[in-house]
């Protein structure tokens, strides 16, 4: 099926509009009108191959929410009319152990990727959100709660699964005390989680000017990192520091502020990390760790726990012909909190 799409086919290209083909439905598959496409950093580094293995064209988008408009012969949870939402995973081996305890996004073969990825089947390359339709097997296949509004429950499926894991994971709830660092896409909805999830929620930034948006997300307390002396006094007093800092960083200024058997989780920076002295482990047993994305079921309850308590990101509805601007716009850090594509602005193929 010719499905309208937008599209980068080179590094310099930027995004633009171009026809893709969407297979003929398996016996699995569900056929989804797509509504509306968050933008994810890994979006605009894949479509400029920052990471040097992006396969030309590749059309970026893997916070997709959207209706159903087919199924296939053996497809038995949804039929045509059904909310339903697609994150970064399509398919996975189904069969290895991270597999079988709904860890997809670790499969120990690899997991199939929404966009850059290759079909388990025919081969054929995986292509993203910012397009008209997907099609994707009924286990990869996410529910929308009914009172969720569909534009902003886009980002949840990137941003969203990626902070929301390691708080379950770690048993973030009432009485942990929670640090997260930084208020980007994923800081935001890390402080709001957490916040709902029942914990005391402390917000680190390095900007005066973010202290007030903060408090607006929830935050109980906020934590300037460039003021020593409120660091210093805020030494051994988190559970748990959520790490959402896309850039390289140094950690060990904020490992000082775990407490004995705390945990610092990595979810956003992935790159080389400065020298720590293990002293910082030791001293506590604290540790370092990371974490990516969510496993189906995992996003599943995250979207059910948003439904039920009201929680969903912040978002800024563009056009699709906004795109390049809006990642230039992401690049300076300049929207609270993620864009999110209205898809019925996308012209026909
Ligand atoms: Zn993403
Ligand atoms: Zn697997």
């Amino acid at each position: 099926m010719p499905t309208a799409a937008w599209g980068a086919t080179a590094p310099d290209s930027g995004i633009a509009p171009l026809t893709i083909e969407r297979r003929a439905l398996r016996d699995e598959d569900v056929a989804i009108a797509i509504t509306h496409c968050g933008v994810c950093h890994s979006d605009l580094h894949t479509a400029r191959n920052d990471w040097g293995r992006t396969n030309y064209p590749v059309v970026p988008g893997h916070e997709i929410t959207g209706v159903v408009q087919a199924v296939g012969a053996g497809v038995t949870k949804f039929a045509p009319g059904d909310r339903v939402a697609v994150g970064t995973v399509i398919d996975s081996c189904r069969h290895c152990d991270a597999c079988t305890h709904g860890d997809e996004q670790y499969c120990s073969v690899g997991n199939t990727g929404t966009y850059n990825g290759k079909d388990r089947i025919d081969g054929s390359p995986t292509q993203g959100g910012y397009s008209a339709a997907i099609v994707v097997a009924e286990p990869y296949v996410l529910r929308v709660p009914d009172g969720l509004d569909m534009a902003a429950a886009a980002p949840l499926l990137c941003a969203g699964a990626t902070t929301w894991s390691p708080l379950r994971h770690f048993k973030v709830g009432p009485g942990t005390r929670v640090a997260v660092i930084g208020l980007g896409g994923l800081g935001h909805l890390g402080v709001k989680f957490a916040k709902a999830l029942g914990a005391h929620v402390t917000m680190i930034t390095g900007s005066p000017g973010k202290v007030a948006d903060a408090q607006k997300l929830g935050a109980d307390a906020v934590l300037l990192s460039s003021d020593k002396a409120a660091m210093r006094a805020a030494s051994r007093s988190f559970d748990f520091v959520l790490d959402t800092v896309p850039v390289r960083h140094d950690v060990a200024p904020y490992l000082y502020l775990l407490d004995r058997n705390g945990t610092l989780c990595i979810v956003g920076m992935i790159d080389m990390m400065p020298e720590l002295h293990t002293g910082l482990l030791l001293g506590g047993r604290r540790a370092v760790t990371g974490s990516g994305v969510a496993g189906i079921p995992e996003t599943q309850e995250m979207l059910d726990f948003c439904a039920a308590h009201d929680v969903l990101p912040e978002i800024e509805v563009i056009r699709m012909d906004e795109i390049n601007h809006a990642f230039e716009r992401m690049e300076r850090a300049d929207v609270k909190y993620r864009f999110v594509i209205d898809m019925a602005t996308l012209p026909p193929a």
